[in-house]
């Protein structure tokens, strides 16, 4: 069974304050007729690290 997983979250992202790589919360702060833009935090210090848009495709669900 060749399954892709490639959504990727819980990544780590580099935090100029701490550093290193540090774990993120992914926060949601606009939803979009196109698509989600969240915003990534740092979960050490709680800096913003970046944000992301996801486009709307979660409607593919498996019956
Ligand atoms: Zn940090």
């Amino acid at each position: 069974m060749d399954k892709n997983y490639e959504e990727f979250h819980a990544s780590l992202l580099y935090c100029t304050r701490c550093g290193q790589a540090m774990p993120v919360h992914e926060r949601l702060l606009l939803v979009l007729p196109t698509g989600n833009l969240y915003d990534y935090r740092c979960k050490g210090c709680g800096q913003s690290l970046g944000s992301k848009t996801e486009k709307s495709q979660t409607e593919l669900k498996s019956p």
